[in-house]
């Protein structure tokens, strides 16, 4: 099912496959009205997106998935809306760029020892400009023929408790949620089935967003079934969340997840669109 909005996409500028213009013009082409970029810890990719959308007749939604640690646990949190120039979040933004750089000489370091040579260089090649990440070295052990899928790199060394993962301590919670609101944005919980958790640590969880100023969930993803979505309706309801869509798009290369392609949302939930005065009522099936 195609989908006019998709709130959740990701460029060169982190770990997508499409530069910000192809992924504004594939999302054109799959019938994409309004879309958010949301790269990891960073903006860098939304200028050229913006003059893209402007050629292509879209909206482009300027965002970010800022990547923060919740309980010792990494989290990611979408913002909508923001700023992508606020001094504020650039700053901070600038040091998860300097973490993640540490954090992936050290995965190296660590591959290394399991006599995977060289894989922080090939790592901070194909990342290019943009953010490094797992993604990154899960390329790099495919390419150089140490595992033959990326699933099958996450499952054997960059997965959490496997040689090359490294425990990092992101953004703060309540600091991340504060930059996006500070930056004009809206908050949003990303892929909240993603994350193995309880049913108490996920009510646990909403409740201590929502006492930052969080203010949606993520309610379709990409690869979201139709029991994820009733469960995370559900919370949003409960919660007072709006809810959002979003594909999570990385890459052509992964077809079963499209830009794009998104299940509807449930009529009983508030879309998150309605806070940044987008005049849908509901998606274009
Ligand atoms: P990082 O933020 O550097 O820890 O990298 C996280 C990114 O790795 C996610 O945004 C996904 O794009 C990707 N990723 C994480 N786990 C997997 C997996 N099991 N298979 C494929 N990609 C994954
Ligand atoms: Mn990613
Ligand atoms: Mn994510
Ligand atoms: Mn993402």
């Amino acid at each position: 099912m195609t989908c006019c909005v998709d709130f959740h996409t990701h460029s060169t500028a982190s770990d997508g496959q499409l530069s910000p213009a192809d992924l504004v013009l594939r999302a054109r082409d799959k019938g994409v009205r309004y879309l958010a970029l949301t790269d990891h810890d960073t903006t860098a990719g939304i200028a050229e997106a913006r003059a893209a959308a402007d050629r292509s007749g879209l909206d482009l939604i300027p965002g970010v998935e800022v990547s923060v640690t919740w309980e010792n646990q990494c989290l990611h949190i979408v913002g909508v809306g923001i700023d992508p120039q606020h001094p504020p979040l650039i700053a901070a933004l600038d040091s998860v760029q300097q973490l993640r750089i540490a954090r992936a000489s050290e995965m190296g370091r660590r591959l290394e020892k399991k006599g995977i040579i060289g894989a922080f260089e090939g790592a901070s090649e194909l990342a290019g400009k943009g953010m490094i990440t797992r993604t990154h070295f899960a390329k790099y052990l495919v390419n150089r023929n140490h595992c033959s899928t990326i699933q099958k790199a996450f499952d054997q060394y960059l997965g959490r408790g496997k040689a090359g993962f490294v425990q990092t301590r992101w953004l703060d919670f309540d600091q991340g949620i504060g930059l996006i609101m500070a930056a004009g944005g809206t908050a949003i919980i990303a892929h909240p089935r993603r994350y193995d958790l309880t049913a108490t640590r996920m009510r646990k969880l909403l409740g201590d967003f929502r006492a930052a100023g969080g203010r949606a969930i993520e309610v379709v993803c990409g690869n979201s079934n139709r029991e994820d979505i009733r469960d995370s309706a559900r919370h949003a309801q409960e919660f007072g969340f709006l809810g959002s869509v979003g594909s999570d798009f990385h890459s052509p290369d992964a077809p079963w997840i499209e830009i794009g392609r998104l299940k509807p949302l449930p009529d009983s939930v508030e879309p998150v669109w309605k806070a940044l005065g987008i005049p849908l009522n509901s998606v274009v099936a």
